[in-house]
């Protein structure tokens, strides 16, 4: 047998080693519940654990008090471990903006890293998103998550997609990194607020029931509210048309990665834009069904010379008024990353092109670059670990 098969045969069908259980961090409830009874415990223990996990970001079963000692015990040897996700490496900015390599427990040879971010102020990405909005109220922590390890879109400004597609996190993996964070920042859900951004790696609308069942964890087990969540798409129609499908308890914001004032250019930065152009995604978004006052997000990367002349923001201000849809647009200046040779815009024409927008009645905001010398910042994500050379860890 070839090394490569030998390495094969330690996996079962869902990429687990056999003897090992999946973790538990990652199982709903109902879930949980079924499994106490599948062991002859009573079904509400699995609420307690769900509490343990989600609520008290505790990790090891043994320290699972609400459970009998004799119970903790049987869990254990059967091979059972609560595996939630773990910071393996931390990198702090100047800024405050803390980036993390998580690593997930469990996952055997398929334990590649992702990342997360925290931003302790928020970048004001969420400021204006609902029409009647404090305009201070989104200075408050918001943590960055990924929903794949890499990314196949392939955006030509971003970092992430110089490492394809690795591969999909899980629901567990993908609330995990929320967890770990909050855990790490010791916020309490209830009493402390925060905002949750999936904008990390990978393409959400690519994972997508993985993503939606992380989003189902956070709401339900871990109690975050949906409002206080943003999921930015770079305009999956198939996911965007499932997504108007979700129910308004559980459904984030939507933000769509625009990034060009038309489909010529969008093509150039984003070949996605072959497969669905513009207006194929504006009529899917058109089936999202909005809150009251909520409004579609526009996230438009400026590129120096690219896409960031005035005419550009003349041409974004009329597509956006055309789609009719309540909406907002988010201005980041673009984040440098080796190997990418597209510049960042002058900060004058960052300011008019906001401007013009505003004065064409588009409500526009700029997105704080968070953490560019620990390459956090948008776009920039690809595990890099040594961030004076930028040089990164691949696969
Ligand atoms: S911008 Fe988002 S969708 Fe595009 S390559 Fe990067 S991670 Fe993927």
């Amino acid at each position: 047998m070839s090394r490569k098969t030998n390495q094969l045969a330690l996996l079962d069908a869902s990429g687990q080693v056999p003897g090992c259980k999946e973790p538990l961090f990652g199982l709903n409830s109902e879930r949980l519940s079924a499994l106490m009874e599948e062991i002859g415990e009573p079904s509400w223990r699995g609420n307690q654990i769900s509490e343990a996990m989600y609520n008290q970001y505790i990790k090891e079963i043994s320290e699972i008090t609400t459970l009998s000692k004799s119970l903790r015990k049987k869990l254990t040897t059967a091979g059972w471990q609560v595996g939630t996700p773990a910071i393996s490496n931390a990198f702090k900015s100047q800024d405050g903006t803390e980036r993390y390599l998580i690593e997930f427990p469990g996952s055997g040879p398929r334990a590649e890293t992702a990342e997360a971010v925290w931003m302790p102020e928020g970048d004001g990405g969420e400021a204006g998103d609902t029409a009647n909005d404090d305009p201070t109220d989104w200075r408050r922590a918001t943590i960055c998550v990924s929903s794949q390890v890499g990314c196949a879109v392939n955006c030509q400004f971003c970092l992430t997609a110089k490492l394809g597609l690795q591969r999909n996190l899980t629901a567990g993996e993908i609330a995990g990194q929320v967890v770990a964070v909050l855990d790490r920042h010791q916020v309490r859900v209830g009493r402390d607020r925060v905002n949750l951004v999936f904008m990390g790696m990978g393409e959400p609308f690519l994972n997508y029931d993985n993503f939606m069942a992380a989003v189902r964890l956070l709401v339900r087990e871990a109690g975050m509210s949906p409002r206080r969540m943003t999921v930015s798409t770079s305009g999956i129609v198939p996911g965007i048309e499932k997504f108007a499908q979700e129910a308004p308890d559980v459904r984030p914001h939507l933000a769509i990665s625009l990034n060009a004032p038309n489909d010529r250019i969008r093509a150039e930065v984003m070949p996605i834009n072959r497969k669905w152009p513009i207006a194929t995604v504006i009529d899917a978004v058109r089936s999202v069904p909005l809150r009251p006052r909520e409004r579609i997000t526009f996230e438009y990367v400026l590129l120096g010379g690219v896409t960031d002349r005035p005419e550009h923001a003349r041409e974004v201000a009329r597509l956006v008024r055309r789609t009719g849809l309540p909406s907002k647009v988010n201005l980041i200046a673009w984040n440098p990353g080796p190997g990418i040779t597209y510049t960042t815009p002058p900060s004058e024409s960052v300011a008019e092109f906001q401007n013009i927008l505003v004065g064409e009645g588009i409500p526009a905001f700029l997105r704080q670059p968070r953490g560019r010398d620990i390459f956090a910042a948008c776009g920039q994500l690809k595990r890099t670990i040594d961030t004076d050379t930028g040089s990164g860890r691949f696969g």
